[in-house]
């Protein structure tokens, strides 16, 4: 094995390293393992139930009606999220996309926004109107209000509360941190937040953006109380055969509103040619959970390759994950740059390619991004990315397997050693 590896450009110190951490993981391996299992029987139960069968790979075009393959999946993932319906489908191109659809069908001008876990994921604030855009909510006449996160990251229950008023509509909760230094939260976490707001206002409708944290766990936050479970096709439910595509699990009437949005009043979920797609989005949901699993395998191997070697890491080694994101504080841009070398030379597709930082439109400082991804973007793909500033932090996630993302991940330590910027 150790030949195997060195001949991929691990020299065997640190794969030797490398063992070390993994010898020390086999009980938390475990534990993703039996998660894995539970998701996977969900998913299976939910295609034997509505009937999953070759009609459904056929291809539609044009309007698309009487589409059996769109309808059935629909219906499977609305049993896998446990909700009343579901709008799964290539015509929403990406996560924001979806989430965007998600909150301009469910408010209407007058209405106000309120987010009780701080400022959202960067491309909402532009759906929002946060920051100006055009088409933005607020060009339509929906405010917006937030309320931060308390110093440790939790909630802010008297802010919350008296954010909450006679306007407030919509509450939006980010399961994931995406790229801030605030933690994950975990679906118990969401259900306390939901029923709270609830109970301050009976009726208030909450959206959560689960992008990067479906089948982290067993249960999801459509089990906890959402009212519109959100997420993207080439993140986790994807499995990483989906090319394209979003979801949006929910109740019958946000999710029949969200398809009136998406297509037009009166249309709704009827139209919408499936295009060929639905072999890779069912076989892709099919993968996802043992997908997953790989991902989180690679990001608590991070953690601790990482840790060990006295980088700070958020999540730390030893604390429960909640979505597949890990992030390194490399200190540097040199070590930034070196680890996502690592993680370029790993990849099947593209590995010749030494990525470099660039003026990325909408940050304030560059950023550099290493993938070799076969689906353009895909980040349930092994890849990792941050904006050369303070604290130089990497954002590492993906491995479609769990031994490409150990490649990934030693393949950057065998950078950052053979440049000077740590030491095993
Ligand atoms: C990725 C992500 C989004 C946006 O998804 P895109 O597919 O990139 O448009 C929104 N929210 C969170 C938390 C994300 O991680």
């Amino acid at each position: 094995m150790q030949s195997m590896y060195q001949s991929l450009g691990v020299s065997p110190a640190v794969y030797q390293y490398g063992e070390e951490i993994l010898a020390g993981l086999k009980d938390r391996f475990a534990a993703i393992d039996a998660v894995a299992e539970h998701n996977q029987l969900k998913v299976i139960a939910a295609m034997q139930k509505n009937r999953v069968n070759a009609g459904c790979f056929a291809a539609t075009t044009g309007y698309g009606y009487d589409d059996a393959g769109r309808d059935t999946l629909e219906k499977v993932y609305a049993d896998v999220f446990h909700t009343e319906a579901a709008l799964v489908r290539p015509q929403i191109t990406c996560g924001t996309h979806a989430l965007a659809v998600a909150l301009s069908a469910n408010l209407l001008p007058g209405d106000e926004l309120l987010s009780p876990v701080g400022r959202p994921y960067d491309t909402l604030e532009e759906v929002i109107g946060i920051r100006e855009s055009k088409c933005s909510l607020r060009e339509y006449g929906v405010s917006y209000r937030q309320a931060d996160l308390t110093a440790d990251g939790g909630f802010d229950w008297e802010g919350i509360r008296a954010a909450i008023n006679e306007k407030t509509k919509l509450v939006t909760i980010q399961r994931s941190k995406g790229y801030a230094t605030r933690p994950t939260f975990s679906v118990k976490q969401i259900g306390e937040l939901i029923a709270f707001v609830k109970s301050v206002k009976p009726g208030l409708k909450v959206m959560v953006d689960n992008c990067y944290g479906e089948f982290v766990d067993t249960a999801e936050p459509s089990d906890a109380g959402a009212d519109m479970t959100v997420g993207s096709l080439i993140k986790n439910p994807g499995g990483g055969l989906a090319p394209v595509g979003g979801y949006i699990c929910g109740t019958e009437e946000c999710v029949a509103r969200c398809a009136y949005r998406l297509s037009a009043p009166g249309l709704g979920q009827e139209v919408g040619a499936n295009l060929g797609l639905m072999p890779a989005l069912y076989q892709g949901l099919f993968l996802a959970p043992t997908v997953v699993a790989g991902a989180l395998k690679g990001a608590i191997f991070a953690a601790n390759v990482y840790e060990r070697l006295g980088f700070k890491v958020v999540p730390n080694g030893s604390e429960p994950r909640h979505d597949i994101i890990q992030a390194v504080e490399l200190g540097s841009p040199e070590a930034m740059i070196a680890f996502c070398h690592g993680i370029q030379a790993a990849a099947p597709v593209d590995s010749y390619v030494l990525p470099e930082p660039w003026p990325m439109p909408g940050y304030d400082a560059n950023v550099i991004m290493a993938a070799g991804a076969f689906v353009q973007g895909s980040s349930i793909e092994l890849s990792a990315d941050g904006p050369i500033r303070e604290p130089y932090a990497v954002y590492f996630q993906g491995g479609l397997t769990w031994q490409h993302a150990k490649l990934g991940i030693l393949l950057s330590l065998e950078k950052l050693v053979q440049a000077g910027l740590a030491k095993v």
